[in-house]
């Protein structure tokens, strides 16, 4: 508050001596330390005033080579990854091409862990946590990074397929926070798991290849939605329309086998041809269903977004935006004095609840397993590890949108452009729910910020009284650890597509490393 005050007062005194001169005295005392005239503070110094003016980032760079490679490695990534357990098996194999390993490889062959080296854990397929182990003892605290890889979508039901009228449909009940009206007349795609009752786990992924239909909700013609029209945003597509279509041809069934059947034929004869590809393709029955996890998600390709090619445009960015660049901050990093940690937690965005999710004591399992590897675990150093850690909770911010700027206080919004969102605060209202991070931390972020060259902006989610969010910040600084929100802006948060930075992404990159370098 009081800096934003002081950037005013200097405003303010622009425009009234609106001169070259004075304005240039002005900043040259500044930058000297010198007295200012008539006494008003200015500003300490010129990297300080450029941060508050919140300079575009790509003005820094005369060849953004390094930024558009970056994105193009992210825009493949989220191709690819679009679930939870995908993206745990993406980073895993990543992690062990870099050289680490499993706890458990760890613990087999009675390794002490020491400086340099690289162990991960992970839960269920969605949930990983990797650490590099630092030079000072892990009582010392770690500097994690962490960011959460699951996202909004539709989930398919237990008892999902069903035939209506010749049409095959999967009835689907939606995870997080989404307008219900979006994904409707959306090409959609199938991503998850079928566990089989001897054993096995079948791998499935239906709509994404050109070869193979994609999937999708209807939605009523405007011709006929006179009604429709007349309801509520929230209630325009309710939850137990979000259907999905996935068939509309009848199974034939063969004439030696008519006349077992009384009418000739099946009694859901499309719903049965669903279930005889199902089969064939992926070896699943009916019943397959029930031990299921399958979740509907936009198909096909992250894209370049804007005629200068200067944003992407992906499903899922909330928060895989901030989980691949956090990931590729810890890889291939050199030895670091406190321990890094990169970790990618699942559920946040149903309140981070369940076994994977931040509420679990997966993490805090995952420390004590690292402790006991690099000896001289107790349950008090294991306190003192989570207390004197720093942390960047790598989550994303709302970007200002000039198509709806009265939900922001433009002062303390995040734009496109100016780098890492931080958040010293989200949650509601009074604050309500919040981790509200402490001063002396986020002034020590600011410092490896700028000494990294990695453009940042203190940000809000929105106008006060506007509605309000949360990440896993808050419950990491339960432990008693330093933490606050850092990630990427985004426009249509939590739609089906939505969009980001290119250099807003590398600029967190930058940020991140330096932070698990220099925290
Ligand atoms: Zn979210």
């Amino acid at each position: 508050m009081a800096v934003l005050q002081r950037n005013k007062i200097f405003i303010n005194f622009n425009k009234f001596f609106s001169t070259f001169f004075v304005e240039n005295l002005w900043k040259l005392c500044g930058f000297f330390g010198l007295a200012t005239p008539f006494g008003i503070p200015t500003v300490p110094r010129l990297r300080y005033y450029n941060c508050m003016e919140n300079t575009n980032a790509w003005l820094k760079y005369d060849n953004p080579k390094p930024v558009m490679d970056f994105a193009e490695d992210y825009r493949k990534f989220i191709s690819q990854n679009k679930i939870e357990r995908e993206c745990a098996a993406f980073f895993i194999e990543r992690a062990r091409e870099d050289g680490y390993i499993s706890i458990e490889e760890a613990k087999k062959a009675k390794k002490k862990l020491k400086a340099g080296d690289k162990v991960y854990a992970s839960a269920m397929g969605k949930i990983v946590a990797f650490f590099q182990i630092g030079k000072k003892p892990l009582e010392a605290g770690m500097n994690i990074l962490g960011a959460h890889i699951d996202s909004p979508r539709l989930d398919i039901k237990q008892n999902p397929l069903y035939e209506d009228n010749g049409l095959a449909l999967l009835d689907t009940h939606y995870y997080g926070g989404i307008k219900k009206y979006q994904w409707v007349t959306l090409p959609l795609a199938l991503h998850g798991v079928v566990a089989k009752k001897d054993g096995t786990v079948v791998k499935v992924v239906i709509g994404e290849d050109e070869s193979e239909g994609v999937l999708g909700v209807s939605d009523l013609l405007i011709h006929l939605s006179a009604d429709q029209l007349e309801k509520k945003g929230n209630k325009i597509v309710e939850g137990e329309a979000l259907n999905i279509l996935v068939g509309s041809i009848p199974l034939k069934v063969p004439a030696s086998a008519k006349a077992a059947s009384k009418d000739g034929q099946k009694k859901n004869p499309v719903k049965e041809n669903i279930l005889k590809i199902l089969k064939k393709k992926y070896g699943i029955d009916e019943a397959d269903f029930l031990s299921a996890e399958l979740e509907a998600v936009p198909a096909g390709a992250a894209k370049n977004y804007g005629l200068d090619n200067s944003m992407i445009m992906a499903y899922g960015q909330d928060d895989k935006v901030c989980a691949y660049p956090s990931w590729r901050a810890i890889q291939g990093l050199p030895k670091t004095d406190r321990t890094a940690v990169c970790l990618l937690v699942d559920k946040e965005e149903i309140g981070s609840v369940g076994a994977t999710g931040m509420h679990s004591r997966f993490f805090e399992n995952a420390v004590a397993e690292v402790y006991d590897l690099c000896g001289g675990y107790s349950e008090l150093s294991l306190r003192r590890a989570l207390a004197n850690s720093n942390m960047l909770s790598s989550d994303v911010s709302a970007a200002f949108d000039p198509n709806y700027p009265d939900v922001m206080d433009k002062k303390n919004a995040c734009f496109f452009c100016k780098g890492i969102a931080l958040n010293k605060f989200t949650g509601s209202r009074g604050k309500s729910g919040s981790n509200d991070s402490n001063a002396e931390f986020v002034a020590k972020v600011r410092k490896i910020f700028d000494d990294a060259d990695a453009s940042f902006q203190l940000c809000e989610l929105g106008k006060v009284d506007q509605g309000g969010g949360g990440t896993i910040a808050y419950i990491m600084a339960n432990y008693g650890m330093n933490v606050i929100d850092s990630g990427v802006g985004v426009l249509n948060m939590h739609a089906p597509w939505e969009i980001t930075s290119k250099v807003d992404i590398y600029e967190s990159f930058k940020g991140y490393r330096a932070f698990l370098i220099n925290a």
